[in-house]
């Protein structure tokens, strides 16, 4: 029965909802400098404002709470449903053609943009579902509430401070990401361990070493300077490792020092198999060189033991684990600092259901400090939502029948934005396939994914809140 009043509602919002996604598209919400109300800075804040003016000309009631997030609400009953969206996007990066980050620009059926995907268009296909909810006027017996974040981008400081200060609902979804259900999340293991030692004086040596820029980015590029090496003397070790490992050197000569670019390939530390990791080669080469005995030449060729190249499942660490819902621990080695008086490094490591701190934490920590690194970091749980729970059928059922595509409940390894929250799944928007360019130049949603979700998300409030 709404299935065809919903039809009938949303043929003719489509305009409606494209207006209001390029609204909040050419708002720059990038986080900035905390100022007074907008603890994320000034774009996440006018973002917030310009989606809260936005539920109100829709009817909903609304609530800035101190700059943090902002909700609209259906009704004053008590909360059955929140959906979680955000407001705050990366930077925008280089490489844009088809507009500008910030001119949300409609070109076949897709909006392009900064944000239409990640996450404003989600947000407003949830406001709108929410409107129709309001304007087709079923009476409610509980309410949905939107909760519109600011700082989902960079560290969730923004969830954290309103679940810190208000109930969490019975059920939550989370549109930041794809159909069918995300039920699963791995927990993590980010650990940073460091090694300090006198400089040495014996040459060849290690004089530095760069890799990695981010924890949760396994390095495609990284460079070492080895003095007291002529390249041509470091040539031949490096066409080895090449052959061994695919990753590729080049050479340049400064002063005393034969300074090595490594290249592999970056990807996700989540999907560490995507990539060739740069720092592990780049260690393997240096190990294999003949430098003269000391503490840098020993502490590489611990990390060479503790995290070798190629291994992506913690096998060396001995925490290599895997069950059938969330699938292998994995393990990505994406940051290392050497100077000639110690090293800092951290790894990512995204950790099954299995994992618990004495099979995973306590192990890695155990096998660092063996070899007389520091190692400091906690292990993060991993998130589920029982895919046979209620409202784990209601989605998948609903999903069904819009789209006519089999629903199913899947894991990831990367952050999603319910991961703290009891009972969350992230839901929508994108369907299987389509490649939303998440966080790249020239990111797009499809017009067709937003109104098929609104309508979905319309149904399932009414499924959930419906008198
Ligand atoms: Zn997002």
């Amino acid at each position: 029965m709404y299935r065809e009043q919903l039809e009938a509602y949303f043929q003719d919002k489509q305009d409606m909802l494209v207006k209001a996604v390029c609204r909040l598209v050419s708002i720059d919400s990038v986080e900035g400098e905390p100022a007074p109300g907008a603890p994320f800075g000034p774009g996440p804040a006018a973002a917030l404002c310009e989606g809260l003016k936005l539920a109100q000309e829709w009817g909903l009631i609304t609530t800035n709470h101190e700059g943090y997030v902002g909700t609209a609400d259906l009704c004053d009953k008590e909360d059955a449903l929140h959906i979680l969206g955000h407001l705050d996007v990366v930077a925008p990066g280089e490489g844009w053609t088809v507009t500008q980050p910030y001119e949300p620009k409609v070109v076949d059926g897709l909006i392009y943009g900064r944000g239409t995907d990640d996450d404003k268009g989600p947000v407003v296909a949830s406001l709108l579902a929410m409107k129709a909810v309001k304007d087709l006027g079923v009476p409610l017996k509980a309410n949905c509430r939107l909760i519109m974040g600011t700082n989902e981008e960079s560290g969730s400081g923004d969830i954290a401070w309103y679940f810190a200060r208000h109930p969490f609902a019975p059920a939550t979804f989370s549109p930041d990401s794809g159909y069918p259900v995300i039920n699963t999340e791995k927990g993590g293991l980010k650990p940073t361990f460091t090694r300090s030692w006198p400089v040495q004086e014996a040459l060849p040596r290690v004089k530095w070493l760069h890799g990695g820029f981010r924890i949760n980015v396994l390095p495609g590029d990284a460079e070492a300077a080895v003095e007291g090496l002529t390249l041509h003397e470091v040539h031949p070790f490096a066409r080895d490792i090449t052959a061994r490992t695919g990753i590729t050197f080049t050479f340049a000569t400064e002063g005393n020092c034969t300074v090595i670019h490594a290249k592999g390939e970056g990807s996700h530390a989540a999907w560490p198999e995507g990539g060739n990791n740069a720092v592990t080669g780049l260690i393997a080469l240096l190990c294999a060189l003949p430098l003269a005995d000391g503490p840098c030449k020993q502490a590489l060729s611990d990390l060479n033991a503790l995290l070798p190249h190629g291994d992506y499942h913690g096998r060396a660490l001995g925490i290599a684990q895997s069950e059938p819902i969330a699938g292998d621990l994995t393990v990505a080695f994406t940051l290392l600092e050497v100077t000639e008086t110690g090293l800092t490094g951290r790894f990512d490591s995204r950790v099954p259901l299995c994992a618990t701190r004495e099979n995973c934490e306590n192990v890695a920590r155990a096998a660092f400090e063996s070899r007389g690194f520091t190692f400091e970091g906690e292990q993060e749980e991993a998130h589920h939502t029982p895919a046979d729970s209620p409202f784990v059928q209601t989605l998948l059922k609903r999903y069904e029948e819009y789209t006519g595509q089999k629903g199913e409940c899947l894991s990831t390894g990367g952050g999603t934005y319910v991961h703290e929250i009891p009972g969350g799944v992230a839901f929508g928007c994108t369907m299987p396939g389509f490649d939303t360019h998440l966080h790249g130049a020239d990111e797009r949603v499809k017009i067709a994914d937003l109104m098929l979700s609104a309508k979905l998300f319309a149904h399932i409030i009414l499924d959930m809140c419906a008198e």
